[in-house]
């Protein structure tokens, strides 16, 4: 993986985006450039002996609201990973109309050697290195790959004792008692399916009986499989970062994941056929389901797929030439920026409860996060059809403009005197 791509591959998005939208040097810089980037860099006392790790937080814009957005422990993440993900926030939140803005974080770790109490010295200090940035006003984490609900409390609990009173509302994630939101842990998922729905709709299809792919079976990929299945659809390869496995008349998606609680993996998973993570990508179905890292489907594989549809629960997942393939094959791509809001917009919700001490009902928050997906999907539909354009560029396009327009409103865009 290079994560230097990833920042370079937002970046050509943005000046592809600005081709319809023709924004001045001065607006487009604030696509561009994050509002600020907060690093440090820790000597760790670990099981495993001690360690250096490095610490970022990227905020990268405000103009909507507090910045918003995970955080990621991946021996491979680095400064130019966190800020191309701090910009995909802040374009997310912009195309599902919630009055936030756009951050991430992460930690240079591979978590699969840790033990619990090296996972705690971790998430606490995170927020040793950043709390008085942080805040339910200012800045409000979320999980991301590798770091959950139980990361997310030593977060809050590290937070609330440096501070000092309770800020429910400073982290989003959370488990239920610790004032968590019901259907946050599929909300990704959810989301990304109402998303898909409303495509499939578009065109006088459902979603019974087709066939679907999905790499990475963690927390976006497993719901996303689980949910699909129970509208009827056939799931029939999934794979984790060891390998994949095919059945091509259906999984049995509890018995899989009961399997990696047991094995930490479902690629050694009896009684299917084995895979690799690429050949998992082109296995021949109607959807395929990126919920794993950034750049899986390069200009070297695009050519391979063979799915028609590609629902981006993963942030990131095809890179700007292979979109490009993409799109002379006709195949749609429900993008990053549209199909894993979700997540976010249910954040958005826990957030509420945790400034109003409310409690929403499971019903009660899947029935917004449907009015809002269905929603974004049509603003997203209707602005690449008024430009004639790839959902992508229509995504990025609704997104740009609606944070240029708060940032106008500031009095952030600076213009050249006359
Ligand atoms: P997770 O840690 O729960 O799961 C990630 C899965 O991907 C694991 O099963 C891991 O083994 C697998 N994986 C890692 N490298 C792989 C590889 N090279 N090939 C195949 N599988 C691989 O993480 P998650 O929360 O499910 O996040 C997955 C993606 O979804 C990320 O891009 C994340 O940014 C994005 N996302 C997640 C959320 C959320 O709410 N969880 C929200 C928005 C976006």
């Amino acid at each position: 993986m290079n994560t230097l791509d990833f920042y370079h591959n937002y970046l050509t998005l943005i000046d592809d985006a600005n081709e319809y939208l023709d924004y001045d040097k001065a607006t487009l810089n604030i696509f561009q450039t994050p509002q600020h980037i907060a690093t440090d860099s820790k000597t760790l006392h670990l099981s495993t002996g001690e360690t250096t790790v490095s610490i970022y937080r990227v905020q990268f814009n405000d103009a909507r609201g507090p910045f918003k957005g995970g955080i990621r422990f991946h021996q491979d993440t680095d400064e130019s990973e966190v800020k191309a993900l701090a910009a995909l926030m802040a374009i997310k939140c912009a195309v599902v109309g919630i009055p936030l803005g756009g951050g991430k974080g992460g930690v240079g770790i591979n978590p699969r050697n840790l033990s619990t109490n090296d996972l705690e010295l971790v998430a606490r200090e995170f927020i040793r290195s950043f709390y008085p940035i942080l805040g339910g006003n200012k800045d409000i984490p979320a999980p991301d790959v590798n770091t959950n609900g139980q990361i997310m409390s030593w977060m809050l609990d590290e937070f609330e004792t440096l501070t000092g009173g309770h800020e429910p509302s400073m982290i989003t994630g959370k488990p239920l008692s610790l004032g968590g939101s019901l259907g946050r842990d599929y909300a990704t998922s959810q989301g990304g399916i109402f998303a898909l729905l409303s495509y499939l709709e578009g065109k006088g299809e459902g979603i019974k009986g087709k066939t679907v792919a999905v790499q990475g079976f963690g927390n976006a990929g497993y719901h996303a499989a689980r949910i699909l299945q129970g509208l009827g659809a056939i799931i029939i390869a999934t794979s984790d970062s060891q390998g994949g496995v095919y059945n091509s008349t259906g999984l049995d998606l509890e018995k899989l994941l009961q399997h990696k609680q047991e094995h930490g993996t479902i690629s050694t998973y009896p009684n299917v056929e084995h895979l690799s993570n690429q050949a998992l990508l082109e296995v021949n179905v109607d959807i395929l389901i990126p919920a794993a890292l950034e750049n899986q489907i390069s200009a070297d594989n695009a050519a391979n797929i063979k799915a028609s549809i590609i629902l981006e629960l993963a942030n990131g997942p095809i890179t700007k030439e292979a979109d490009t393939i993409l799109d002379m094959q006709h195949i749609t791509v429900i993008p990053d920026v549209l199909a894993n809001a979700g997540g976010v917009t249910v954040s958005y919700f826990e957030w509420i409860q945790g400034r109003t001490g409310d409690q929403w009902t499971e019903e009660d928050v899947i029935n917004k996060l449907e009015t809002i997906m269905k929603r974004s999907f049509i603003d997203v539909s209707n602005t690449a059809n008024k430009y004639k354009t790839t959902l992508r560029m229509g995504a990025f396009i609704l997104g740009m403009s609606r944070i240029k327009e708060a940032s106008a409103l500031r009095g952030r865009i600076t213009k050249p005197r006359t």
